[in-house]
């Protein structure tokens, strides 16, 4: 259905301007062909050519881009309840490591785990963000820790994007260092140098190289040399920095022209300068800064800085177990102190630019991708304000009906 009328309110999500303006148009229309927007603007306005177009009624609904969940661990097997308890009574990183949970008990799961089963489970995992609003999702590697490993879940992101999933996949072997390699840290930053980071680029498996930069993963250098061996292999940066500590994470990320800084609870002053200067993107993930019961990033600050703060779920089984992309919009909100405009700008222009992707999504304007969510509310403000189990109505990806709700 190429037109879409009676929209109650269309936020294209601009590019351009404060990440404040969702530039909403009243009583709008919208028009796609070949999976691409050929015309959106009021409904008044819409042109004589398209008014013999088939139409459908969008009932009023809100209208926003595709929802872009710029950070997920999508791939892993298991899931930790286990742990939740002990977390919430205190239990440290390093006692939960310790008692045999934390990351290395997921890399333990997923390299045990049949690769169709692990698939699948992504499957179910992109189906319900889909239902969501949500047409456009990031998805790491890093419960692998091994060159098989790693290899096999980026194959699996590699084959969810060739059945027509719009997954954008990242290297991020630089998770943890894994078990096997406790005593042999350099050992561990070779492989993924050496053998890691060149297999995953010469096979196309992936568009981007992060690396877990914290006093219990990795260190600052250790992250420069494998951020710069990303680079010559052309994987473009992006970092988990200042997440527990203050340790130089932002600084790193502005160094090697990373394309985001993902966390950022603790980031500095001089980190937020730095960011600034390179035109680093910050990612927050108020999920993970929720269920840890830290602090969140200094939204506020971030953006009265010129940094773009995009808004993702980092959905993973340890942190932040939910993909409920929303959800984690109206936390940043109130978490963080960001206006409803300033979290669906961080959800849907923001997130893509922080993958590379605005070229083609996260934005309502001629010549982008008919990906857009149709959402029972009035306004912005009221969909992120009233919390529900699910707002969205209506997905649609490259002009295709990808998710309905009943009735
Ligand atoms: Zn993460």
């Amino acid at each position: 259905v190429p037109v879409l009328t009676n929209i109650g309110a269309l936020a294209r999500c601009l590019q351009a301007g404060p990440q404040d303006d969702a530039d909403v148009i009243p009583r709008a229309a919208l028009a796609w062909k070949d999976g691409r927007i050929c015309w959106c603007g009021p409904e008044a306005d819409l042109p004589i050519y398209y008014r013999n177009w088939p139409f459908q009624d969008a009932d009023s609904a809100l209208v926003v881009p595709g929802l872009v969940d710029c950070h997920t661990h999508l791939a892993f097997a298991g899931w930790r309840a286990d742990e939740f308890a002990r977390r919430i009574l205190g239990a440290s990183y390093l006692e939960i490591a310790a008692w045999g949970g934390g990351i290395n008990s997921t890399v333990t799961r997923t390299r045990a785990a049949d690769p169709a089963l692990l698939r699948t489970r992504c499957e179910h995992h992109l189906a319900a963000m889909a239902e969501l609003g949500v047409t456009t999702v990031e998805a790491k590697s890093g419960y692998g820790l091994s060159l098989e490993s790693e290899l096999a879940i980026l194959e699996i992101y590699q084959a969810l994007a060739a059945a027509g999933h719009r997954l954008v996949p990242t290297l991020l072997a630089a998770h943890a260092i894994p078990a096997d390699f406790r005593d042999r840290r350099a050992a561990y930053v070779a492989l993924v140098t050496e053998e890691i980071i060149p297999q995953a680029a010469a096979r196309g498996l992936a568009r981007f190289c992060d690396v877990f930069v914290e006093e219990s993963a990795f260190t600052v250098d250790e992250g420069r040399r494998i951020l710069e061996a990303g680079l010559r292999h052309g994987l473009r940066p992006k970092l988990h920095a200042d997440q527990l500590t203050s340790s130089g994470g932002a600084e790193l990320a502005a160094e090697v022209g990373a394309i985001s800084a993902d966390h950022l609870e603790c980031v500095s002053e001089q980190g937020i300068r730095a960011l600034a200067g390179a035109g680093v993107i910050a990612v927050s993930v108020p999920f993970a800064s929720l269920y840890l019961g830290v602090k969140p990033l200094p939204a506020r600050q971030l953006l009265a800085s010129g940094v773009p703060v995009a808004v993702a779920t980092d959905f993973n089984p340890g942190s932040a177990p939910s993909y409920h992309l929303p959800m984690a919009m109206t936390l940043a909100c109130t978490m963080q102190r960001m206006t409803p405009a300033e979290a669906l700008k961080g959800a849907t222009i923001v997130a893509a630019r922080a993958i590379g992707m605005d070229h083609e999504v996260g934005s309502l304007e001629e010549g982008k991708a008919a990906d857009f969510a149709l959402i029972d509310a009035e306004s912005v403000e009221e969909w992120l304000y009233h919390l529900r189990a699910n707002a969205c109505v209506r997905t649609v990806r490259r002009g295709e009906l990808l998710w309905e709700a009943a009735g």
